[in-house]
């Protein structure tokens, strides 16, 4: 049986065994984790020009037993190539709602909004609309802190079922924001179509935008876009005073990055509010 065995694998390159067998044990243990709900959700602050602080993303965090804390470029791929990505996005989502539920009873915390990643996946379900509005009605979260996260890529194809699920739920109140623009190639006629309320520049173009001709002429244009669109806009990825700086003279005055904070535990993101609203 080992000879068999042998030849059989002896038609694969023996590291891309290895590949595979990698692969499928990290699917098993993120399924696993799934199951034990090995998650946690880290918040990263939003903040205006004025030192408002306007809400948080919600970027969920993998608790590894013995790994400690994994990113999600560990795991998100792998969670969406398999599928797992429904019950992880579920997860999240209903976590996210949990914590808004929180902060409606909270002085400090009821008007800002939460930001919430979901996959391509996960909004073509044929139930995504009934899973948010199940989410919202059961923990008491106001529809108007809410905000969805789509990409330009997922909204292609079925744009009319697309547009359709997200105009069922902007009726309650949630927002939709457009994660990493830019980066698509979306016309600007196309994007007139979606009932979207805000635009996220993406981090590759605020990077540069102090030495690169090239990418300030995007950033602005991206702003006079969002602008002819009557869009909110927020830079993310703003590491520096001088990056800031640049987006403000452009007139982008909602910010996201490490120059404010990292993405951080409910605590630690609850001490960034509170130090904010004594300044
Ligand atoms: P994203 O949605 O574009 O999230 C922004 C990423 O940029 C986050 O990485 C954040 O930590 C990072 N970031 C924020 N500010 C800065 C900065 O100033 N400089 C730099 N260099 N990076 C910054 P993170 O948390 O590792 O998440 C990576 C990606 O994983 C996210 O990109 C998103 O696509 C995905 N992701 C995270 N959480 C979820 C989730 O709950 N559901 C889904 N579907 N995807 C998620
Ligand atoms: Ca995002
Ligand atoms: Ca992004
Ligand atoms: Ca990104």
């Amino acid at each position: 049986a080992k000879k068999a065995g042998r030849n059989t694998l002896s038609f694969f390159d023996p590291e891309m065994q290895e590949t595979i067998n990698l692969r499928a044990a990290l699917e098993n243990e993120l399924r696993e984790a799934i199951a034990h709900h090995q998650f946690e959700l880290y918040y990263q602050i939003q903040m205006h020009s004025s030192g408002r602080v306007l809400g948080a993303e919600a970027l969920v965090r993998w608790l590894h037993p013995q790994r400690g804390v994994v990113q999600p470029q560990e795991f998100i791929p792998l969670a969406e190539e398999s599928g797992l990505i429904l019950s992880l996005g579920q997860w999240v989502l209903e976590a996210a709602c949990i914590e808004l539920g929180n902060w409606r009873q909270n002085p400090l915390l009821s008007a800002l909004t939460l930001s919430v990643n979901v996959s391509a996946r996960q909004f073509h379900q044929a139930n995504f609309v009934r899973q948010v509005k199940e989410c919202v009605r059961r923990y008491g979260v106001n529809p108007a802190r809410l905000k969805l996260e789509l990409t330009e890529s997922m909204l292609l194809d079925n744009t009319d079922g697309i547009i359709a699920s997200m105009k069922e739920l902007k009726a309650l109140g949630i927002q939709f924001s457009l994660d990493d623009f830019g980066t698509g190639y979306s016309s600007l006629q196309y994007l007139k179509r979606l009932p979207l309320d805000q635009l996220k520049i993406d981090q590759n173009f605020v990077r540069d935008i102090v030495k690169d001709g090239n990418d300030e002429a995007i950033v602005r244009t991206i702003i006079a876009m969002a602008q002819s669109m009557e869009l909110d806009f927020i830079a993310e990825g703003v590491e520096t005073e001088e990056q800031k700086q640049v987006l403000l003279s452009y007139g982008c005055t909602h910010y996201q990055g490490y120059l404010f904070s990292k993405p951080v535990p409910l605590k630690a993101f609850q001490q960034l509010v509170r130090e904010a609203v004594e300044k």
